[in-house]
C-alpha cells in the first residue's frame, strides 16, 4: 500500500527488523527527511557522524549501513535510483526560515513536522538530530567548501529502498523549504514491504 506524505507535512510509523521502506518522489526534485530510532528506546537514534565517518564519504547509497548513534546499523540501503542524498544539514525549521529567507511568519519546517510525528513515541524535539535527507543535493566545493543547495537529481518515479536492521520508529518529511525542491512543494510517497 503506497501512502502519500502531503506537501509540507510528516509523518512517523513503525518499521520492524526484515522490514523495507521504500521512499518514492512521485512527481520529481523533492526531498524527504527521514529519521529512525531504536523502537524500543528512542535514545537509540540515526547519527550523521557515525554514518559518514565509517562510510568515509559524503554521499551514501545502495550497500552503506546507516548507523546510530551507538554505532549500531538501523538501516541499510538496498536499492537507490539516484544516488545523491544528503547527511550535512539539520531539518529545515523555523529558524531556517527566519534565518536564510528572512520570513515574518516561519513555516514550522521539517522539523517541526518531525517532532508533531514522533510525539507519540515519546521523542522529545530536543532529541531530533541531523535527518538523512533522500534526494537532497548539497554540494560542497572542494576549493573553498561552501555549501550549495541545489535542486535534487530525483525524477518522477525515483526511490530509495532501506531495510531495517532493527525494530524501529522512523518519522519521514516532504520537505518544506524552498530551496531544497527547486522552489514547489510537492508530496512524497512510501511504501512499507515484508
Ligand atoms: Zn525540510
Amino acid at each position: 500500500m503506497t501512502i502519500e506524505i502531503p506537501p509540507r507535512s510528516g509523518a512517523a510509523f513503525r518499521l520492524n527488523a526484515g522490514q523495507r521502506l521504500r521512499v518514492i518522489d512521485p512527481q520529481g526534485e523533492q526531498v524527504s527527511d527521514m529519521l529512525a530510532f531504536k523502537a524500543d528506546d528512542v535514545a537509540e537514534v540515526i547519527s550523521s557522524g557515525r554514518s559518514l565517518d565509517y562510510a568515509s564519504k559524503l554521499y551514501l547509497t545502495t550497500g552503506d549501513p546507516l548507523y546510530s548513534n551507538r554505532s549500531n546499523v538501523m538501516l541499510r540501503i538496498v536499492e537507490d535510483t539516484v544516488g545523491r542524498h544528503d547527511f550535512l544539514l539539520t531539518p529545515c525549521s523555523k529558524d531556517t526560515f527566519r534565518i536564510i529567507y528572512g520570513d515574518e511568519q516561519p513555516h514550522r519546517g521539517c522539523f517541526g513536522n518531525l517532532a508533531e510525528a514522533l510525539e507519540p513515541y515519546g521523542v522529545t524535539p530536543d532529541q531530533i538530530p541531523t535527518a538523512f535527507n533522500i534526494f537532497m543535493n548539497v554540494t560542497v566545493d572542494p576549493a573553498t567548501s561552501e555549501l550549495k543547495v541545489e535542486p535534487p537529481l530525483s525524477k518522477a518515479g525515483d526511490h530509495i529502498l532501506l531495510e531495517a536492521e532493527m525494530d524501529l520508529v522512523v518519522a519521514l518529511t516532504a520537505c518544506s523549504a524552498l530551496q531544497s525542491n527547486n522552489y514547489s512543494f510537492k508530496p512524497i510517497h512510501y511504501v512499507i514491504e515484508g
